[in-house]
């Protein structure tokens, strides 16, 4: 099914989550067990991330997103990043994805990598979705950045290049992790602002363990409260405490977007069924 019939046919909040594929060097069986667990939790789609700068590469996605769609039953998402790819590159990423029944496509631009070339046919992910629109039948979803994307020149620059993106196809959007809701909110008013109209997910990470916390801090842009940098600072050598609170952080984070009628959550997993379950069942009977 395509994620906006999800979007269009539910009365509720839409909750999703996010995986990534193994490593090369592991067998992509060994995230099996984990991904079944997670299916088991029955979010409304599952997006399988795309390796950076084509590390992981496309295939492992594409099989991963097969297997939670055609053995675990739940909707999947493929991402696709094109700043490493060609034209033709992307024609047999499409084509595979409809080989495997994936209908699904949320299109990004890709992360620069260091030493390696861009290949200049797509410059940015709005090129993507203009270009899958008119090479298949699939459904477009793009990223966005509550607190701005890290290349834009101001909120206002961010926030029109996010127009121009739905413009071209994005047909609903997930948002890069937050710690603080009320950037979330001024995000969302200045995508009214902008006349963007298609549902706009929040991304949640729940942070459970030192390594998180450390690259929450030095890469990812997200401002992090008082309240939360105090919570981490008095758990982070306490790892079952640690999880513990950054679950309940995330609890709280997600009972407020959804007391203010947010579209949807969508849970940056990890791969951690412990700390999906905790969370789902925690806010399941308020979506
Ligand atoms: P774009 O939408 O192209 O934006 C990139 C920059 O260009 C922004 O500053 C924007 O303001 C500007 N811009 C956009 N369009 C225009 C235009 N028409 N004219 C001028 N400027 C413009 N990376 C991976 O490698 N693999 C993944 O699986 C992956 N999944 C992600 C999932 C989510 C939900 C998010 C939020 C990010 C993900 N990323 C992933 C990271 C993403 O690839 C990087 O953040 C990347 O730097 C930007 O990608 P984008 O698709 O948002 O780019």
């Amino acid at each position: 099914m395509k994620i906006t019939e999800i979007f269009n046919n539910k009365q509720r909040t839409i909750y999703s989550f996010e995986v990534f594929p193994p490593k090369k060097t592991s067998p992509i069986e060994s995230i099996y067990s984990k991904l079944e667990e997670i299916c088991a939790l029955k979010p409304d789609f599952i997006s399988v991330t795309y390796g950076a700068g084509g590390t992981v590469g496309h295939s492992r996605t594409c099989e991963i997103a097969s297997k939670i769609k055609h053995s675990f039953g739940v909707e999947s998402v493929a991402h696709l990043t094109c700043v490493n790819s060609t034209k033709s590159d992307i024609d047999s990423n499409l084509d595979d994805l409809k080989a495997h029944g994936i209908e699904n496509i949320l299109a990004l631009r890709g992360d620069y990598v260091e030493g390696v070339e861009p290949k200049k046919e797509f410059k940015y992910a709005g090129d993507l979705c203009a270009y899958i629109k008119a090479h298949g039948d699939f459904d477009i979803g793009g990223a966005c950045y509550p607190e701005v994307h890290a290349e834009a020149r101001d909120e206002v620059d961010d926030v029109l290049n996010l127009k121009k993106k739905v413009d071209s196809g994005a047909e609903h959007l997930i948002s890069q992790l937050f710690f603080d809701n009320s950037a979330f909110y001024r995000f969302l008013e200045r995508t009214k602002i902008a006349g963007i109209n298609v549902p706009i997910e929040a991304g949640i990470m729940p942070v459970t363990n030192k390594s998180q916390i450390e690259r929450m801090t030095s890469m990812c842009g997200a401002s992090l409260p008082a309240k939360f940098s105090k919570i981490m600072q008095k758990y982070e050598n306490k790892p079952e405490a640690l999880r513990d609170a950054g679950i309940a952080y995330a609890v709280e984070q997600i009972v407020d977007l959804i007391a203010n009628g947010v579209d949807g959550i969508h849970l940056y997993t990890m791969n951690n069924p412990y700390v999906a379950r905790k969370i789902t069942d925690a806010v399941g009977n308020l979506l």
